[in-house]
């Protein structure tokens, strides 16, 4: 194991070494946060939108002009994306849904129910290439006043899809203690999904899991264990180029290689909940840490239009 003198990096595997720059440092951006989650570049405004859960509000970031204030209140939005066509798209404990931001500043609400059963917090969510939204609900949104308010499920957690042309809310598996971030392969013929654990019990599975994503380009099949975060547990993460997996834990940033090998960390001050790559190059990784946003510019590219 090698930990660069010069930065923040912590290498296991020499295939780690080409990911990262030896004369980049770990950049504080801004902190004074409650709890940071969801982060999404804007190429086209220059700019990072964040949520701050616990203060009920989505964030502007931009490097001439710090941190501003977005949305207030945001209906106290975790996860979020944009869609093929750039509109944001936010997960929302409150309320229970989640919901697109359009061009002309309005809200809709994509989806608040499935099976029947109104949704318990979504998590997470990405967009495929085909339109088609697939996002996480588990329970962690329910438990508490400090995220959104307590609140009674109705239903087990779950991965959904939203069918882009008829809006249908697909329960795509249920056999989760937790579902919480995803994130394709740069193919889109995996799909993984992190399990971060069922509260309060003590035997839980916390795991990231791998699915199959059939020809069809919505049925999955496998799910099974990808990783196991250590310490601890997966909560959001990213793909880059390669398709390795870069990913939120108590001790940073894990990067995890298509063939399940831990590669190295980023070794952050704070946990790490979720991650996002942008910036001119989708190179530099911002980072949702606890109650500081901070960044690292890399060398290697999300796999996903940074926009
Ligand atoms: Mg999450």
């Amino acid at each position: 194991m090698l930990r660069q003198p010069s930065n923040c990096t912590e290498s296991h595997d020499p295939r780690f070494d080409e990911l990262v720059l030896f004369n980049a440092e770990l950049e504080l951006l801004a902190e004074g946060f409650r709890w940071l989650e969801g982060p999404v570049w804007f190429g086209d405004h220059n700019c990072l939108l964040v949520n701050d859960i616990p203060n009920n509000r989505t964030l502007r970031w931009s490097e001439r002009q710090g941190i501003s204030t977005f949305l207030e209140p945001s209906d106290f939005a975790n996860g979020q994306t944009r869609d093929r066509q750039g509109r944001l798209i936010q997960c929302h404990h409150r309320n229970r849904c989640l919901t697109r931001r359009e061009f002309d500043g309005t809200t809709t609400t994509l989806a608040r129910e499935a099976r029947g059963h109104r949704l318990n917090a979504p998590n997470d969510v990405v967009v495929k290439r085909d339109g088609s939204i697939w996002f996480s609900d588990p329970l962690y949104g329910l438990l508490t006043d400090y995220e959104g308010g307590r609140q009674q499920s109705a239903q087990p957690p779950a991965l959904y899809r939203l069918d882009p042309d008829t809006g249908v809310v697909e329960a795509m598996a249920s056999d989760f203690d937790g579902p919480n971030g995803l994130a394709f392969s740069p193919d889109e013929r995996l799909l993984y999904v992190a399990e971060s654990g069922a509260p309060g019990m003590a035997e839980t599975r916390q795991h990231i899991r791998v699915f199959q994503v059939g020809a069809d380009g919505r049925s999955l099949s496998g799910g099974e264990i990808f990783h196991k975060i250590n310490p601890g547990w997966a909560d959001g993460f990213r793909v880059d180029e390669h398709g390795n997996l870069w990913c939120g834990a108590a001790d940073g940033v894990h990067v995890i290689a298509p063939d399940g090998t831990l590669l190295g960390k980023v070794l952050v001050p704070r946990r790490v909940s979720n991650l996002c790559f942008g910036d001119r190059y989708g190179s530099r990784l911002f980072l949702c840490a606890s109650t500081a946003l901070y960044a690292l510019f890399t060398n290697t590219r999300g796999a996903a239009a940074p926009y």
